[in-house]
């Protein structure tokens, strides 16, 4: 079997470009531009410029103008629905559910930033009931962003819109596997948005995201793989640059004796299968209790028996990824599984079909590390008890799913992870208010949502006199009996058990 080459290795060293490639052909799209760490630090001070101007404009005047680049990519997200398949493989129909979402988080940013970040009074309580307390949201300034290929459209907006919405500047660096949808991006926003370089683009490989690490950005929002985001970590932690990490997963589904099986079987299904398993937040591990096993694999195969590469989904955009999916199969059926579904020999040149394993041993690759393929591993478990403790067993803490009657919240909230979904799959993500993110191997930090405007801004505290004590506390010219006074009104307030 033929391996597809490096992409990125398509364009040699020496050169000052890089080849953006079709995966399903291998065909060029287009050549960008990788950019020098100069180039860098040059976008990100005109971005520091612009951050002024943004911030100085105030919710409503950035809301005025990131509805318009909404409205825009609105009207034209075929255009971009088709630069996501070109770049990425992906169905045009699975690029157009993508950019649906991506404008609808920007909607939820832009209609929700002021009441999230605005200015609050909260109490000042009894010890300073003298003062009025607010705390506040301001921007922190330039963001770098970088993001990973799988989902380019919506996995850097989360990030994008949350922190203009907050009134930063971005500068933001998209995978070498989908610059084009990058750069359409920056482009849109600069039509909507022509007075001043708020959302800039630097194109390049991974050198070129290290340079804006250390390229004076006040935070870095990264979303791609545990292995570069150690190497993220350790640049921004030159310069103490904060980090939101967004990183890899193995997310687990878990069925209880009184799920609706067929409607597991569907969600494992599109969980694992839909991108080609090219998804951080994508099913890769199944346990299904005893009483449920042998109907849900039965139904799991059927439905399977249904999907193809190329027309269910699309190639393995990154083509190292091709050797990393069948090394888990591999290793997996040598140590004793069997395939219920595909096997092996699904591995194609550039497309992988689906496939199911059975009788996976714990340890082994296909359960222990993110596969990122169409591949699904399913364990019969005793009871939820034994589910949640195999689900909760890998490095990863990002999603998971419950499938239960009764006990789907219960449940939920035993899973080691930062988002979950009782009855379905992945539905956290399409909804706005709910915050984006894991723990573990899977990073830390928060996008979208309340949480998600707040990772871009410094909280601000601020306390006001509005008339003084008849004894002052804080001076000098405290008496003695004022101490006195403090412990009466310390034992008055907490000294009762
Ligand atoms: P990747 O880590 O290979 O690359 C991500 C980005 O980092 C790319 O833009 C790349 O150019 C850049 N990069 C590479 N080396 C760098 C360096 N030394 N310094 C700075 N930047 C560097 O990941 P990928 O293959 O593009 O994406 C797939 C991974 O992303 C999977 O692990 C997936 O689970 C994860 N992911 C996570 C989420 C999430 O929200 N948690 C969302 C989507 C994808």
């Amino acid at each position: 079997m033929t391996i597809a080459p490096e992409r990125p290795a398509a364009s040699s060293s020496e050169r000052d470009t890089f080849d953006s490639l079709d995966p399903a052909s291998g065909e060029v799209v287009a050549s960008y531009a990788k950019q020098s760490p100069e180039q860098v630090r040059g976008a990100v001070a005109r971005a520091r410029t612009a951050s002024a101007w943004w911030a100085g404009l105030g919710f409503d005047g950035r809301a005025k103008r990131l509805r318009a680049w909404k409205a825009l990519l609105a009207r034209r997200a075929p255009e971009l629905a088709q630069v996501v398949t070109r770049e990425n493989g992906k169905p045009k129909a699975d690029a157009i559910i993508e950019i649906v979402l991506a404008v609808d988080h920007l909607d939820w940013a832009i209609r929700n930033a002021p009441r999230v970040l605005g200015p609050h009074k909260v109490s000042s309580g009894m010890l300073a009931i003298n003062h009025a307390a607010t705390v506040e949201y301001p921007p922190l300034g330039v963001i770098g962003v970088i993001g990973p290929w799988n989902y380019p459209v919506f996995t850097p907006m989360g990030s994008i819109a949350y922190a203009l919405a907050a009134g930063n500047a971005v500068v933001f660096k998209p995978s070498e596997y989908t610059p084009g949808v990058g750069q359409w991006l920056a482009d849109s926003f600069a039509e909507a948005v022509p007075d001043q370089p708020v959302f800039q683009v630097v194109t390049g490989l991974g050198e070129t995201g290290a340079a804006l690490c250390t390229a004076g950005v006040d935070k870095l929002a990264f979303t791609g793989s545990s292995t570069t985001g150690r190497k993220v970590m350790g640049a921004c932690a030159e310069t103490l640059t904060p980090v939101l990490m967004e990183c890899g997963g193995k997310d687990a589904l878990i069925v209880d004796d009184d799920a609706d099986v067929a409607a597991a079987a569907d969600a494992a299904l599109w969980g694992g299968m839909s991108n080609a398993g090219q998804t951080c937040i994508g099913t890769e591990r199944v346990y299904v209790t005893e009483r449920n096993y042998d109907v849900f694999v039965r139904e799991l195969s059927t439905q399977a028996a249904g999907l193809k590469a190329g027309t269910s989904f699309g190639p393995i955009t990154m083509p190292a990824q091709l050797d990393i999916i069948r090394r888990h199969i591999t290793d997996a059926l040598d140590r004793g599984a069997h395939a219920v579904v595909g096997g092996r020999d699904s591995v194609h040149e550039r497309f992988v079909d689906p496939v199911v394993l059975v009788d996976v041993p714990d340890d082994a690759a296909a359960i222990t590390e993110e596969t990122f393929g169409p591949t699904l591993t399913v364990t019969k478990v005793r009871d939820m008890d034994e589910a949640v403790e195999k689900a909760n067993a890998t490095g990863y803490g990002l999603a998971a799913s419950v499938f239960s009657g009764s006990r789907g919240m219960e449940i939920a909230r035993r899973l080691r992870c930062g988002m979950a979904s009782v009855n379905s799959v992945i539905a956290f993500a399409t909804i706005p208010a709910l915050p984006f993110g894991g723990s573990g191997e899977s990073g830390y930090g928060r996008i979208h949502g309340a949480d998600g405007l707040k990772e871009f801004t410094s909280a601000k505290a601020i306390a006001r006199k509005r008339f003084d004590l008849p004894v002052p506390l804080t001076s000098f010219r405290r008496p003695d009996a004022a101490t006195r006074v403090l412990i009466g009104v310390l034992r008055t307030l907490h000294g009762r058990g």
